[in-house]
């Protein structure tokens, strides 16, 4: 048994991870007096969240009739009715108020002549349940919304007096012997010390794990980190299939170009300067939604109509738009422009390519964030002592796809909804759990495995083999082939985790260690994601299967749960939440409205 000695600190709650999720979730529990630690691996505002730009969706009706019973709609629709509805009603109902609670934090948001809140079209959200024109729902600063929400949470926090363990890496959960979650086992990046955080709630608000791809747009610290805890405690995840491809990254060095390019009046073409969307959606066209637009753009260059000279990637106009509106609404893109593809996009427009850009898929929990283990007897059975928020969690609102400017705001809502949660279920006068010390020793043991790693394989060199496996194969057209083909690729991939090298043996600042521990946690979600598609053959939302083109809702709706042990997945089913929280008779949504039918922008 590895040696290590830690010092432990109790909370009532600890949350792992400071972005938009984590740090809602932090200063909510935190104002109802609940003694809240947030443990994070990089400094609060530098989370991925940080890097959102487009905007925050709620139906405010500011610019135009809007109704909360639309954007539920839009949601339904936009996950490919893959989406719990009880946690879809949840969200739509409670995005005004969440985001009257940003203002009130002191977002500093866009204005209108009047001075409300500037709201912006978005792919995918309509008005009249899909039968109106598009709405003006995405809530946005400029395009640095993340940028904006982040720093207020962060400073809300503070003021409420939530503690920070800042650059503390989480590497395992502590479990008892009887599946309750009782805290993390963490380790201090800047001095090599390392730390328990003994607590009566985990939540999880890790991100997503984009890295787990050769070409997307996610920090680089976005690595699945809570899902791979989670798959190691013998717990499931949800959906991992189902991954968004964004229709506008930067060709080439993939970074992103918001879809609010789009809302503001960009425009895609091929080689003929054709403007191809109206011909594939020609009510919303370039407004489409994400899994649309992203596979029009791929149908355009395998036919030949890439541009470029090698006919490889697709082009974004925004140099018919006045410049002031640039200035004004886009100057983080104008700027990514230059940099990135040495494009002034008042003159030219902006190479782009579908790049992967966020996970549907994660730990399965309820409209309140309790992380859920489901069973056939049990489909909802939750896990005490732990929750999961935003991109990490999948609870499901996003489905089989998301639609833009809905995460912000289920990272808002979910992070609210955990706090209120963790108020009713966490008592602040019991007794915190005593510590299951077997389950401390087999995190430290891993770490101390990992730390002396002697084996014959870098980790950039596998990690770089699992990137590109996925990008490859589990790509935004997949075929049985490609499919199985990738699974056996990723299992042999997998399995060279045991003879991983690595050559830092220190305890201070070891980013070759961090590193490690990441992509134990990014091979989980890889193995995860490509077992789930291989086996589900239908083509729904960002599933996009040749062999299956259409949907098969009466086989195919219901959600994946993956079970991933070292190389190998096990995979189960849960059905999909099909009841909503309220009748229409109190207020609800009428049901017929939200029936299955086909997808068509
Ligand atoms: C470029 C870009 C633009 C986007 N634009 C929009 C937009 O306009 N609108 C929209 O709705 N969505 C947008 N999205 C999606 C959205 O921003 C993300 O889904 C969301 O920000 C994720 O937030 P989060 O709080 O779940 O995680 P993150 O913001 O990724 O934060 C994760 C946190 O977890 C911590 N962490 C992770 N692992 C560990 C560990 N092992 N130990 C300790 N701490 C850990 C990190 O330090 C970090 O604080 C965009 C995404 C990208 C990549």
């Amino acid at each position: 048994m590895a040696a290590y000695e830690f010092e432990t600190h109790e909370y009532d709650v600890v949350v792992v991870g400071a972005g938009g999720a984590g740090l809602r979730a932090t200063l909510g529990m935190a104002e109802q007096g609940l003694k809240t630690a947030c443990v994070t691996k990089v400094f609060p505002t530098r989370s991925h969240t940080v890097a959102a730009q487009g905007g925050i969706a709620a139906s405010l009706s500011n610019m135009g009739p809007d109704h909360w019973q639309w954007h539920m709609y839009d949601t339904v629709k936009g996950s490919d009715w893959l989406g719990d509805t009880d946690a879809m009603e949840y969200l739509a109902r409670e995005a005004p108020k969440a985001v009257y609670e940003l203002e009130h934090y002191g977002v500093p948001f866009s204005r209108t002549e009047e001075g409300k809140i500037y709201q912006r079209p978005f792919g995918g959200h309509t008005t009249e349940f899909g039968e109106g024109p598009p709405v003006q729902r995405t809530c946005a600063a400029a395009d640095r919304t993340g940028h904006a929400i982040l720093h207020t949470l962060y400073g809300q926090s503070l003021k409420n007096n939530a503690e920070f363990y800042i650059e503390y890496f989480a590497i395992d959960l502590v479990m008892s012997d009887e599946g309750e979650c009782q805290g993390v086992v963490c380790w201090k990046l800047d001095d090599g010390t390392l730390h328990v955080f003994n607590a009566k709630m985990v939540v999880l608000a890790t991100g997503g794990y984009g890295r787990a791809y050769f070409n997307c747009t996610s920090a680089h610290t976005c690595t699945g980190d809570g899902a791979g805890m989670v798959a190691r405690a013998g717990l499931p995840l949800q959906d991992m299939e189902f991954v968004q491809f964004h229709p506008t990254g930067i060709f080439g060095p993939g970074m992103l170009i918001t879809e609010g390019a789009r809302g503001e009046g960009g425009y895609l073409t091929n080689s003929e300067g054709e403007r191809f969307m109206e011909r594939y959606a020609p009510t919303y066209k370039d407004l489409a939604s994400r899994d649309v637009v992203s596979r029009c753009m791929t149908m355009e260059i395998r036919e030949g109509r890439g541009v470029g000279p090698n006919k490889d990637h697709i082009h974004l106009h925004l140099n018919h738009l006045p410049p002031e509106t640039l200035a004004e609404r886009l100057p983080g893109i104008s700027e990514s422009a230059q940099i990135f593809a040495g494009v002034d996009l008042t003159k030219e427009p902006i190479p782009v390519l579908p790049t992967v850009h966020y996970n549907m898929g994660g730990i399965p929990t309820n409209y309140w964030g309790e992380v859920m283990s489901p069973t056939t007897k049990e489909p909802n059975k939750v896990v005490p002592g732990l929750m999961a928020v935003g991109e990490a969690g999948c609870a499901s609102v996003h489905g089989a796809n998301r639609l833009g400017s809905n995460s912000l705001i289920d990272l808002v809502v979910f992070g609210r909804a955990a706090a209120i949660r963790a108020g009713q279920v966490v008592d602040a006068a019991a007794p915190i759990p005593v510590l299951n010390m077997a389950s401390v020793d087999a995190a430290l043991d891993r770490f101390d495995g990992l730390r002396n790693a002697n084996g014959s394989i870098e980790t950039a060199d596998l990690r770089l083999e699992m990137q590109k496996t996925m990008q490859e194969d589990a790509a935004v057209f997949r075929t049985d082939k490609s499919l199985s083909e990738g699974v056996e690729k990723m299992t042999a991939v997998a399995a060279k985790m045991g003879d991983l090298k690595v050559s830092d043996r220190s305890l201070v600042w070891n980013t070759d260690l961090m590193e490690t521990l990441e992509l134990t946690n990014l091979m989980p979600n890889a193995l995860a994601t490509i077992h789930g598609a291989e086996a589900r053959k239908e083509s729904r939302g960002a599933h996009a299967h040749e062999d299956y083109p259409d949907r098969d809702d009466k086989k195919w709706r219901k959600h994946t749960i993956a079970h991933v042990d070292g190389n190998k997945v096990k995979l189960t089913y849960r059905p999909v939440v099909v009841d909503p929280l309220t009748t229409e008779a109190e207020g609800g949504i009428d049901m017929k409205k939200i029936a299955p039918k086909a997808r068509v922008y």
